[in-house]
């Protein structure tokens, strides 16, 4: 059972942090449940704080507990900060997606390198001019998604999957919508037919979030069904999204915690994920 702390006055530390379900963290001993405020709001839920492989390991229930946030009411903003304030500079953010290729079928790991962003209602920027509560205004400033996910974090998911020898994809585009409502046939063909890899709801803005505020952010991506227009059933039902999620809900969180326990110590990062801001001048104060 987590221990729960209701505004700390500091936060325990963590230097990584997983943005999933509760079948992340649930069993592990010492679970230490904080809640956090943000200037953005609350985010999704406590954040749990945990060790692991002798790393500490913030989780946060990306839906809320019990999954009552559906992808496009998440507080993506809160969620970042509030990894950030704890000390968090690694992120690993699992979730589930539609494949879009018939040979990505239920079942397929797929670790992306490149998002196509198809939201329409999300705040997807803390440098957006507006002021915050404590009056400090951001500056408008461009970070560069161009390679949007960490290179270390992408190398210790593949190492870790592979270990599992559960074969991932290396690379590949997540196309990430709206929602609630899955994709029509016609869109998913579509989708299909530039040469993207697998549909999702939740991969954007979380991490060009994370750039923004100069956090290592790595996406994997467990199929839970073919996307409508890459079979010819039925297309995607709820149900069938939750049974194969369950279904490799254990074999994803092994991955996890060795692809964790293989992430560079923050301080030995070589990517170039921690000064995407490069020293300009946002007018704010990361947490
Ligand atoms: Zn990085």
């Amino acid at each position: 059972m987590a221990t729960k702390v209701t505004n700390p006055r500091t936060l325990p530390e963590a230097e990584i942090g997983v943005i999933g379900g509760s079948g992340f963290y649930s069993f592990l001993d010492d679970v230490t449940e904080v809640q956090v405020d943000t200037p953005y709001g609350p985010p999704s839920d406590s954040l749990f704080f945990g060790e692991l492989a002798g790393r500490r390991v913030a989780f946060l229930p990306r839906h809320g507990r019990g999954h009552h946030l559906p992808p496009h009411r998440i507080n993506y903003r809160a969620n970042l900060w509030a990894l950030r304030s704890a000390g968090v500079r690694q992120v690993l953010g699992p979730c589930a997606v539609g494949g879009l290729r018939p040979e990505y079928g239920p079942g397929t790991l797929l670790v992306p390198d490149q998002f196509v962003d198809r939201t329409k209602s999300r705040a997807q920027t803390y440098f957006d001019g507006l002021p915050l509560p404590d009056g400090s205004v951001p500056n408008v400033v461009h970070v560069s998604p161009a390679d949007p996910y960490c290179p270390a974090g992408r190398k210790a998911a593949l190492k870790a999957a592979r270990g599992k020898d559960w074969e991932p994809v290396d690379g590949g585009t997540l196309v990430v919508v709206e929602g609630p409502r899955f994709s029509t046939r016609a869109e998913s063909r579509w989708h299909a037919a530039m040469g993207w890899s697998v549909v999702g709801m939740t991969g954007h803005p979380e991490a060009i979030l994370a750039r923004e505020l100069e956090l290592c952010y790595t996406s994997l991506t467990l199929v839970t069904d073919l996307d409508a227009g890459a079979e010819a059933g039925e297309g995607v039902s709820h149900e069938e999204v939750l049974k194969v999620f369950a279904a490799n809900v254990d074999r994803l969180r092994t991955v996890l915690f060795d692809a964790v326990a293989q992430l560079p110590a923050n301080e030995d990062r070589r990517c170039s994920c921690g000064s995407a801001l490069g020293g300009l001048d946002t007018g704010i104060v990361l947490p």
